[in-house]
């Protein structure tokens, strides 16, 4: 149903009282390691709904690449796609301080060496949806983009982290997913309305507001889809968990308004428990009663 096209990382985190300035070492607390990166866990949290999904990407031949695989067979994600590289895994370093504000820095290794080649046209084509997201190189996803809508297939890109040409590939995408910081980068200066990304090419913009829920522009105007309220304890991957459960249900066949009032339900339902992967819900978890 959904072929997500992107990124596995490995999350390694480790909570500090302060985070190092240029020459300063501090120490922190015993260091987790979680398996993360938007394409890896838009995958895991599809299936989790009890979708039919593949992550097309690429890991490195390294322990933490075997970590990443072995949390997509764990719930069912084929990785038929997911290719090998003699590189490292990517990895994100991530510093949490005591407010639980993160400090990040992200090396994409094998990520970086998915290429225009690796996007096996025939493979897209069986999907209802594919989903994107700009954690591996742009001609990669602007491939994956051309692949399936030449194949009749939707797209929904959640642009994120904002590269720096998105003009084509906004032009490129059936339904175009980001946050509020991520409209104001798309936006500089002007509106900041979903309605005015929807000039930049999209059919549909949804654009997530946090503990708000979210806000869908399309041809018939703008929707506001508020989120349940819950008591947030770790909203790592909730923007993730949103998008996914976007596209399953797109690839089901609601419309873009049907399938948000879902997406905010699986998107807080993500930020009850620490983790990104880990504390993703079932379909029975995110719909309770
Ligand atoms: P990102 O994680 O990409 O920055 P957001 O913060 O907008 O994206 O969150 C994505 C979605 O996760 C929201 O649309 C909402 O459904 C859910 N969410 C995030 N934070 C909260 C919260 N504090 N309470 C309830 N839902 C939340």
């Amino acid at each position: 149903e959904v072929v997500v096209v992107g990124s596995a990382n490995a999350d390694l985190v480790v909570r500090v009282e302060r985070r190092p300035g240029p020459g300063e070492t501090v120490l922190g607390s015993d260091f987790d390691t979680h398996p993360g990166g938007k394409g890896a866990n838009q995958a895991v949290a599809a299936a989790l709904l009890g979708g039919r999904v593949a992550l097309l990407g690429r890991v490195g031949d390294d322990g933490y690449g075997e970590l990443l695989r072995d949390a997509l067979a764990l719930v069912g994600v084929d990785t038929r796609a997911l290719l090998t590289t003699p590189a490292p895994t990517g990895v994100a370093f991530i510093a949490v301080g005591p407010d639980g504000e993160n400090s990040i820095i992200v090396a994409p290794g094998a990520n970086a060496r998915l290429t225009p080649a690796d996007v096996d046209p025939a493979f897209l084509a069986g999907a209802r949806v594919v989903s994107l997201q700009t954690e591996i190189p742009v001609e990669t996803v602007l491939a994956a983009a051309r692949a399936a809508t030449d194949a009749g297939v939707r797209t929904v890109l959640n642009l994120s982290p904002v590269p720096a040409a998105s003009t084509a590939l906004l032009g490129l995408c059936d339904v175009l997913v980001v946050n509020e910081h991520e409209a104001g980068l798309l936006l500089p200066g002007a509106a900041r309305t979903p309605a005015a990304l929807l000039a930049l090419g999209p059919r549909a913009v949804v654009v997530t507001l946090g503990a708000d829920g979210a806000c869908v522009a399309d041809e018939t105007g703008e929707t506001f889809v508020p989120a349940p309220p819950v008591e947030a304890v770790d909203t790592t991957g909730a923007g993730d968990a949103f998008t996914a459960a976007l596209c399953l249900r797109l690839a089901r066949g609601d419309g873009v308004v049907d399938a948000a009032r879902f997406a905010v339900r699986v998107g807080a339902a993500a930020v009850r428990s620490p983790g990104a992967q880990a504390s993703y819900p079932s379909a029975e978890d995110a719909l309770p009663g």
